[in-house]
């Protein structure tokens, strides 16, 4: 039902931008900041799969229609430049797009960055450190590859001396196995949150490791190509952590160093400062807000699905708007247009 609605409002959108009144809906947006955001890009004629076990991957056809289109009719800016705005009131192009990528995947560099380069497109990735320094892989891509390899035809998990069965005999049932534990897992803190991950590891036999073979679409980017990206200043470098926690369940202690320590570390291996800053899973409290501040970033990213408004908005709020698996470049306009 969800597709046929997508379909509908899609071919609703072509309509309008072969009409050409998509240029009068962008005039009506023009006072708007779109923030835009990925994770990861796969090349459609190679993907086996596992791209189908979370909506933040892009195929990489899809993305250059994206790109084509906001070329033609946005500007797409750097991050820093929107933050300036904020800061400063210096003036902004109208219909501002900024292009945000989460996590630090090396399908950054090797499918997203080459047609980003081609185009003069700038965009912000926000890395988790620990994932790109120590190659230790981020529990949704742990969770997805264990589910998505397995032979069993039922998991079963313990969470709070409760028993949940999820059973698995088909594709269909593993993805939607992983989206019902997403929701089980979302609000633990870190550590029971790695137990859980672990926990189903060892029940279906199949973990994520740089041992063995690490599916292309979960590997995460090497210095090297971080340092090629930032070298002629299109691509910047935030933080998203070290270890991708739900950041409203850390100690005071914890959440010092999430914020601290991948700031230095990001600082140290490009050579410039991180000011940038993306809460893992979009989320943040006060207390949240308040730490980050204070450990000295300029502004975060969250979700949120909405449009900022050129002038004033709170630095440490900042909405996106997520571009989803599938979104044909009609249905990518309808978010734009909404
Ligand atoms: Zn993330």
């Amino acid at each position: 039902m969800g597709e046929l609605v997508a379909k509908l409002k899609a071919s609703a959108v072509a309509a309008v931008v072969m009409s050409g009144c998509h240029t009068w809906f962008l005039r009506r947006h023009c006072h708007h900041v779109t923030i835009l955001m990925y994770h990861g890009f796969f090349e459609e004629n190679r993907a086996d799969g596992l791209e189908q076990y979370g909506s933040r991957w892009c195929g990489i056809g899809d993305f250059k229609g994206q790109l084509d289109y906001l070329r033609c009719h946005t500007h797409v800016i750097p991050f820093e430049q929107l933050v300036e705005h904020y800061q400063t009131g210096t003036a902004l192009p109208d219909n501002a797009v900024v292009i945000t990528m989460d996590d630090g995947y090396a399908s950054n560099y090797r499918l997203a960055y080459p047609l980003l380069k081609q185009r003069g497109i700038p965009a912000c990735i926000f890395v988790s450190s620990r994932f790109v320094e120590h190659r230790e892989f981020l529990w949704p891509d742990r969770l997805e590859y264990s589910v998505w390899k397995t032979d069993s035809d039922e998991l079963e998990i313990i969470i709070d001396d409760e028993s949940l069965r999820y059973p698995l005999g088909d594709e269909q049932s593993k993805i939607e196995a992983v989206e019902a534990i997403k929701l089980q897992v979302k609000d633990l803190c870190h550590r029971d949150r790695m137990t859980l991950i672990s926990q189903i590891e060892d029940k279906t036999g199949q973990t994520l490791s740089d041992q063995g073979e690490t599916p292309v679409l979960l590997e995460p980017l090497r210095w090297n190509e971080i340092g090629d990206m930032i070298e002629n200043s299109l691509i910047s470098i935030g933080s998203h952590t070290v270890r991708h926690p739900n950041l409203t369940t850390c100690t005071d202690e914890q959440l010092r160093d999430e914020l601290v320590s991948s700031k230095a570390l990001i600082a140290q291996k490009t050579g410039k400062a991180c000011s940038l800053f993306c809460y893992p899973g979009g989320t943040y409290d006060g207390r949240v807000k308040r730490f980050t501040k204070e450990a000295g970033y300029h502004c975060a990213v969250a979700i949120g699905g909405a449009f900022e408004k050129k002038g004033e908005t709170d630095l440490f709020e900042l909405k996106r708007v997520g571009v989803a698996r599938g979104m044909r470049v009609y249905g990518f306009i309808g978010r734009l247009l909404r």
